[in-house]
């Protein structure tokens, strides 16, 4: 961004102007013109600009092109012709960053924003699977540390697991105590699963009906004991009930039988991450994945198949989607950036379950994203404190199993995607238009009219080296300490107002979400 300008929008030098709304009268804001916001299915109203960002480069749904994106009261209401340099054109260096009234004041005024050449305006991320671990676990993560990592990430939004919080959002009081500790706390806007364990069916129905985007379920232990999995039986019966309240059932998709079986003949344990790798098995990934797809064709359950490690399993979801079964699949930044080849022995900060595969997984991996047979890639951020880790032995069985990654998903992805020659939009439609459909997130996922105005200036070419002190997640231990990425998220908006850290303004402005679809 080269300057920042408050100009005073100039009602009434637009005059009249025809669009496909009828009459409506339009301001000139700095060389651009803009109509008023409207709810979807309302008539265009007039109004002036809280915020105008203009960018060389804009991402919108229609590819990548210079823009003018107007926003009035946290949305956007116009994404306009990139303005002409001239006297009330481009601001070049006048004013001071981050000063002036914040949008949506009432003095009148129309903060611009012009980006720098070498940014490109992306919709905010939404990541729709964070653990966030508050309230019982906040020595692990929490709301504030959490939402501040994302929005230096350029995440505004973020979906929150039902455990490993404590309580897990497993019932109504559960889903108030975790609502009751994120407000206030939030600098993105926040959303919750809830979850489906044994014994809580009658809970479901008030969860959906509170609010939450879908249930989680486990078929394997669950590494915290008061969020055990489901069998068979019990995630069929899960299954028929999430259709019936026409909800999205996410599984952790492992199945404990191969799990069991391998540890047979195959003790776990120690350093050695070949040992802990095979210890859980492609198989154990396609088994229960099969399983899942059995119980969705059946049922005609929306099923979503989270961190999918394994590219065995995608034939079995690509027939299962030609066969119209409705199955989405996440995957995440770890299995697409690292390789169990590169993985130290004694590195538990590596240790996932899933776990990381080999170099010609991780290729496969991104060849399904390119094809469109995985439809989002969300962090798994899921921390713990660094004593859990067991460094100091590197036993990789004993290790909580868990990635911290929050902060620089969107570098991690993109120092990948573009050397493999995919281009920012992918990166966009895996990390803000994937989540936000697969969990039903309305207004989020793009630059568009209508959307709220999640925005971030991306510098593409820049490049950092990950300095875990510079990480805001409650604990620095990451596996990319030291890494040299591209790609550095330089601001964000969240509904239009400047993103704490990178803004003077520090206030927690996100919003606790609710699902608005379904029943
Ligand atoms: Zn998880």
């Amino acid at each position: 961004m080269r300057g920042l300008i408050l100009s005073r929008g100039r009602a009434g030098t637009g005059g009249k102007r025809l669009t496909h709304h009828g009459m409506v009268p339009v301001h000139d804001v700095g060389g651009m013109t803009t109509a008023g916001a409207a709810e979807p299915g309302e008539p265009m109203r007039p109004a002036r600009p809280d915020l105008v960002v203009r960018a060389r480069r804009v991402l919108t749904p229609a590819g990548i092109r210079p823009a003018a994106v107007a926003v009035t009261g946290g949305r956007i209401t116009s994404v306009g012709p990139y303005p002409e340099p001239g006297p009330a054109g481009r601001a070049s260096g006048s004013g001071a960053l981050g000063t002036g009234p914040l949008p949506g004041s009432s003095a009148g005024l129309t903060e611009i924003v012009d980006l720098a050449d070498d940014e490109v305006l992306l919709p905010g991320l939404v990541d729709s699977h964070v653990h966030v671990n508050e309230p019982g676990r906040t020595s692990w993560e929490g709301f504030a540390t959490a939402t501040l990592a994302a929005a230096a990430g350029g995440i505004t939004t973020i979906i929150d697991m039902p455990l490993n919080s404590i309580p897990p959002t497993t019932d109504l009081p559960a889903l108030a105590a975790k609502r009751a500790a994120a407000d206030g706390q939030c600098h993105v806007d926040v959303g919750f699963w809830g979850g489906a364990i044994p014994g809580n069916e009658s809970e479901r129905g008030r969860l959906h009906d509170g609010g939450v985007f879908g249930f989680k379920c486990f078929m394997v232990d669950s590494g915290v004991a008061e969020f055990p999995p489901l069998d068979d039986l019990q995630l069929a019966r899960a299954a028929r009930q999430v259709a019936e309240l026409g909800a999205l059932l996410l599984v952790h998709a492992e199945d404990p039988a191969s799990i069991r079986q391998v540890r047979e003949v195959h003790k776990p344990g120690g350093a050695d991450y070949a040992s802990f790798l095979r210890s859980r098995p492609p198989v154990s990934e396609t088994t229960a994945i099969a399983k899942v797809l059995q119980i969705a064709r059946a049922t005609r359950t929306r099923v979503h198949i989270l961190h999918l490690s394994t590219a065995a399993a995608l034939p079995l979801i690509d027939a299962a989607r030609r066969d119209g079964v409705p199955v989405t699949v996440e995957t995440c930044p770890h299995y697409l950036a690292l390789a169990a080849e590169d993985i130290p022995d004694g590195a538990t900060e590596y240790k996932c379950c899933p776990p990381i595969r080999d170099r010609a997984n991780r290729d496969r991996l991104w060849e399904a994203l390119a094809a469109g047979s995985i439809d989002c890639v969300v962090s798994d951020h899921s921390p713990c404190p660094p004593e859990l880790k067991r460094l100091a032995g590197g036993d990789f069985a004993a290790a909580w199993g868990g990635i911290s990654s929050l902060q620089i998903t969107l570098p991690v992805v993109w120092t990948q995607a573009r050397a493999r020659g995919h281009s920012l939009a992918e990166v966009a439609a895996w990390m803000s238009a994937g989540p936000a459909r697969v969990a039903g997130v309305t207004g989020k996922g793009a630059i568009d009219q209508g959307q709220d105005a999640d925005l971030v200036a991306f510098a593409p070419d820049e490049t950092f080296t990950v300095d875990p002190a510079r990480l805001y997640h409650r604990h620095k231990l990451t596996p990319y300490a030291g890494q040299r990425l591209t790609g550095v998220v330089r601001r964000a908006w969240l509904r239009g107002r400047p993103l704490a850290p990178t803004s003077l303004s520090a206030v927690p402005a996100g919003q606790l979400l609710v699902r608005r679809s379904g029943r």
